[in-house]
């Protein structure tokens, strides 16, 4: 077993980007996630709280740093299971949350048993923006098809932190997980395989950098693996991004021809 203690990648005054810890055995078949919170003023944002299956071990990490009743907004980066399938579990928690979520999603939520659509926010495809009551906007960026069909990013301006849901994200073997990369180039096969498979196309991850190219970046944290720090290494991840072929690039690959 792994053990890690919630941590900020920024704190400063009423603003904090906290990683949380982690306590999960490895073996088993379950992908590896992170979760973070974003704290500004007296409002909370969770990313990415994760599926059922981890539910009980997030919600203590969440209660333990902050009230549940401050949660306000709770941001899906994309539909999949290890996101968002503890959605319902969560909604009846933190009780004054709104659900942001690509509106490609919406009309599937009901089949995670969600039916007040009060709670939730769609996010259309080019994107929006989230004003915290600390004066934080935070910018949810497309990401579309990497890998999902309707994906977003969040950027914390105020802690220059891109959140990148599964962009970045690296498998590791058993007993070799680390929360913060190190050494880049060392990482890099960690992430390769991941990318190839899931992400749709190289068109898709260079529109994507090409949004992401004017932001002011000092960190990427990603929903698996570690998280990328420092400008040498976010320019070095987002030069790798962009140039990598994947999913329909190498489709006949992917089919064994
Ligand atoms: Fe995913």
């Amino acid at each position: 077993m792994q053990q890690l203690e919630s941590f900020p990648l920024f704190e400063e005054k009423d603003h904090r980007f906290i990683m949380l810890g982690w306590e999960e055995k490895e073996e088993g078949m379950a992908v590896q996630t992170n979760q973070y919170v974003v704290t500004s003023g007296k409002e909370i944002v969770l990313l990415d709280p994760g599926g059922a299956h981890l539910f009980p071990r997030v919600l203590a990490n969440v209660a333990e740093l902050v009230d549940l009743k401050s949660i306000r907004h709770i941001f899906y980066s994309h539909q999949d299971p290890d996101v968002s399938s503890g959605i319902t579990l969560w909604l009846s928690m933190a009780e004054k949350a709104t659900v942001h979520i690509s509106e490609l999603w919406v009309r599937f939520l009901p089949h995670f048993g969600v039916y007040d659509e009060r709670r939730i926010a769609p996010i259309p495809d080019r994107g929006e923006t989230l004003t915290l009551s600390g004066g934080v906007r935070l910018v949810m960026v497309p990401s579309h098809f990497l890998h999902s069909t309707g994906c977003f990013s969040l950027y914390d301006p105020r802690a220059k932190i891109l959140f990148t849901g599964d962009i970045g994200a690296a498998l590791f073997p058993k007993g070799k997980r680390y929360p913060v990369v190190t050494d880049f180039e060392a990482h890099l096969p960690y992430m390769e395989g991941f990318h190839r498979r899931y992400m749709a196309s190289n068109a898709a991850c260079r529109s994507w950098v090409r949004s992401v190219r004017s932001l002011d970046i000092e960190t990427i944290a990603p929903q698996h693996g570690a998280v990328i720090q420092g400008r040498e290494n976010v320019g070095k991840f987002l030069s790798w991004f962009e140039g990598i072929r994947c999913g329909t690039d190498i489709i006949d690959q992917i089919y064994g021809r």
